[in-house]
């Protein structure tokens, strides 16, 4: 099990440059009337382990839904590298999911469900083989690789996903509660393998979730949203030492 301390992105190799910068500008988001983001600012930065924190209902999901081009919003931008894509479709985007709930193709293996993305790509022959035993290796489900979901424990099945999203090499990982629905036990061990996974992939990754515990454990920076606002952006040593308000204190002093 690799580390979890929160390392700040390592250096890109041999001259390459970081993928996966995402600016978030004033982004304003309504629900049949009612505002549910308010002019939003955000930057994460390439390569990094980025965790928005808060209470359910505070916008997490809508905002990472923005930036997968799934929702149209009010007004505001969103950028990838340096590039508008606000208009873009979500296929468009480069970037990989895993959501709770984004069930795997039962009639499917392992390493079928991982290669399907790849297919629908033109990946074929040697080069989709290769593909896929590279993300087995990456998430250790070599042993794995002839078993349905069906076979598979909630935390494999996490993992399958995990690979599966990660297969075309996107330049940003979007992760909405992929551990919701297992145990403590395992959301721990599973939380450490997604990091472990995103550093050795150099991807961009933005995690939602409202358990205190995981974003410490997991993020480079946090930002703690509330009502649709984000509140307070820092690494998670920083927030939790001089939390800005009331809210970020009372939120983060509180057991799940
Ligand atoms: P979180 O992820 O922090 O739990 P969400 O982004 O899911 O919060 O929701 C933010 C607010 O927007 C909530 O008040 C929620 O009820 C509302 N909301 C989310 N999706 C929709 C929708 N499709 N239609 C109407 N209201 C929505």
């Amino acid at each position: 099990m690799s580390s979890t301390h929160a390392a700040a992105p390592t250096a890109p190799a041999r001259g390459e440059t970081k993928r996966g910068e995402v600016i978030v500008d004033q982004v304003s988001c309504d629900f049949s009337g009612t505002r549910v983001l308010h002019e939003t600012d955000l930057t994460v930065e390439a390569g990094e382990f980025f965790t928005l924190l808060g209470p359910s209902g505070s916008g997490k999901t809508t905002l990472l839904r923005i930036i997968a081009g799934l929702i149209d919003f009010t007004s505001g931008r969103i950028a990838i590298d340096g590039a508008d894509v606000t208009k873009l479709p979500t296929q468009q985007r480069d970037i990989g999911f895993v959501f709770q709930n984004y069930a795997l193709f039962p009639h499917l293996t392992v390493a079928q469900n991982i290669a399907f993305g790849l297919k629908i790509r033109k990946v074929r022959g040697q080069q989709l083989i290769k593909r896929v035993d590279e993300i087995l290796e990456l998430t250790e489900l070599g042993a794995l690789k002839d078993r349905h979901p069906a076979q598979l424990s909630g935390g494999q099945q996490q993992r399958v996903a995990l690979g599966r999203a990660l297969a075309q090499r996107p330049r940003v990982l979007l992760l909405d509660e992929p551990l919701g629905a297992l145990d403590r036990r395992l959301r721990q061990d599973l939380g450490s393998e997604i990091r472990r996974i995103q550093q050795e992939s150099e991807t961009t990754a933005i995690y939602v979730t409202h358990d205190q515990e995981e974003a410490y454990i997991l993020s480079d920076r946090m930002g703690v949203m509330e009502a649709g606002y984000i509140r307070q952006v820092g690494a998670p040593r920083e927030v939790y030492s001089a939390p800005n308000s009331g809210f970020v204190a009372n939120f983060l002093g509180e057991t799940n």
